[in-house]
């Protein structure tokens, strides 16, 4: 022994993949640890928050093959303790639900290694509950017993006492093993359970991907093989699991589950964007095309314009960083070319005086018409159209032009550009996204594409793809909505 202070050990349940689902004194850990080893169900954004130098090892599987051995990946927490490193385990749902984090506790303490359990939410309920099933409920089921399905009922040596198992008061929600659920549902039933008793299966509950089937203990086995259903899944039997029709709850409040969306904006921007998709239960493949660079510009004497234009979001962002005192923004009219960049300037402490409904310059250039100009300033990104500056000229004005910032292209790696393609629907917020996308991906074959306005329309149609949907209202909640109708229809709801 080197007598270094052994480092913590924290066996964290990831929950059952939902992001959201994770504990705050999981992610807590995960964003301090020094090493990170995770099983393969685990919400793998929770990931991202690892500090930058943290191992982060994949210990569910190597390549695309088989798991690492349990033993192996308990040496390794071992050895990452015992050199002084705080590990997080991560695992999937809770560390001590068939996670085999009793066993990896049990090589802790053996070894003198200080560890804490962080329990998570483990898929029996979780996915039940996703699925509109509660797993107790009064008069229906006062007890609930979580039970392998990993032990073949036939097997001579079935560590389950499936008479037993039939004969439980409760409702019996079965992990693994959905390959095995005709047999286990003839064991069931052999037992004295009623062939009639609902059941249902959940497969990948949680997860974008989430789909249900509902059945009887006598037909769930067909009726799951019917429909393809596969691992991760779990099987939920008795009376409970006729609630799911009436309690169902996921179709309303995420019409957006089982979709996948891209989303090619700005790195910096894509995030609240994501945040909304993910939160209507799409799947998010980020894939952005652009990155956004500031220019060294200085900011003029805005007392000297009686108009001050700002032509996007960022455009506010960037050019308010740069005003030091906030007076000098009291002299002009201030205009903003849509909802999206007035609210940008809010969150500044700038209420826009006039701001049109569709963000376009058109739209500006007519909402400024009854405004007198002598002097304007346009706030904007270096390569945004002339419309608007054009338009003030001819109005007599003297214009000019302030560039904040410039678009440039961000790589897209070979698998985040796979992704992208392979995704339901791709999303784009700015004509310099689409441009730059297809510059990046060579195509905009495969998802259906979605266009927040008419200049990004234009811009799509100019590299050969009208888009599928355009967003009525020119805002991310616009494209949001348009998306989400586009989906509904397809589904014929
Ligand atoms: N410790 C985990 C269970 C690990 S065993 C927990 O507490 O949830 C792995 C089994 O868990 C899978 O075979 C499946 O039955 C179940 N499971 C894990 N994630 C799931 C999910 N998102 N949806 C349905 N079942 C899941």
């Amino acid at each position: 022994m080197s007598g270094a202070v052994p480092g913590t050990v924290y066996l964290v349940g990831g929950g059952p993949g939902d992001p959201g689902l994770l504990t705050l004194r999981g992610a807590e850990l995960v964003a301090s640890a020094d090493v990170i080893l995770h099983d393969k169900l685990i919400p793998l954004e929770a990931l991202a928050d690892a500090r930058a130098d943290a191992a982060v090892i994949d210990v569910g599987k190597i390549g695309g093959g088989e798991q690492v051995p349990q033993e192996v990946t308990q040496e390794l927490i071992v050895e990452h303790a015992l050199a002084g490193r705080s590990v997080v385990r991560l695992k999937g749902g809770d560390p001590f639900v068939f996670g085999r984090g009793g066993e990896e506790a049990q090589a802790c303490r053996a070894r003198g290694i200080p560890f804490e359990v962080v329990p998570g939410i483990t898929a029996g309920i979780a996915a039940s509950a996703y699925a509109g099933i509660p797993v107790t409920q009064r008069r229906m089921a006062s007890a609930v017993a979580f039970v392998t399905g990993h032990e073949d009922p036939e097997k001579p040596e079935t560590q389950v006492d499936w008479p037993a198992l039939a004969a439980f008061p409760g409702t019996l929600v079965f992990y693994m093993g959905v390959r095995r659920l005709g047999r286990i549902a003839e064991a069931l039933i052999a037992g004295g359970r009623s062939a009639d008793e609902p059941a249902a299966v959940v497969q990948q509950g949680t997860l974008p991907g989430q789909r249900e089937v509902a059945g009887t203990l006598g037909t769930i086995a067909q009726v799951a093989a019917d429909a393809g259903i596969r691992a991760p899944a779990v099987t939920i039997v008795g009376p409970v699991a006729g609630l799911a029709d009436e309690l169902a709850w996921r179709a309303a409040a995420r019409p957006l589950a089982g979709t996948s969306i891209a989303v090619t904006r700005a790195r910096a921007q894509a995030s609240a964007l994501a945040a909304r998709l993910r939160a209507l239960g799409a799947a998010v493949v980020e894939a952005p095309a652009i990155r956004i660079e500031p220019l060294a510009a200085d900011v003029p004497d805005l007392g000297a314009y009686d108009l001050l234009c700002v032509t996007s979001p960022n455009g506010a962002d960037q050019l308010l960083e740069r005003v030091r005192d906030a007076r000098a923004l009291a002299g002009p009219v201030i205009a903003a070319i849509g909802p999206g960049t007035a609210r940008a300037l809010r969150a500044h402490g700038i209420e826009a005086d006039v701001v049109p409904e569709r963000a376009i310059a058109e739209s500006l250039v007519e909402a400024l018409r009854e405004v007198p100009v002598t002097r304007a300033l346009i706030a904007r990104a270096e390569e945004a159209r002339d419309v608007l500056p054009e338009a003030l000229r001819e109005r007599g004005a003297h214009v000019d032009v302030l560039a904040l910032y410039r678009t440039v292209a961000e790589p897209l790696d070979d698998a985040a550009r796979r992704a992208a393609l392979g995704a339901d629907y791709a999303t784009f917020t700015s004509a310099s996204s689409a441009r730059f996308f297809h510059a990046a991906a060579g195509t905009f074959e495969g998802p259906r594409i979605v266009s927040i306005g008419p200049v990004t329309s234009e811009a799509l149609e100019g590299l050969g793809r009208a888009p599928d949907v355009e967003a009525a209202e020119h805002t991310p909640d616009g494209l949001v909505a348009a998306l989400i109708d586009d989906v509904l229809a397809r589904r014929g709801g």
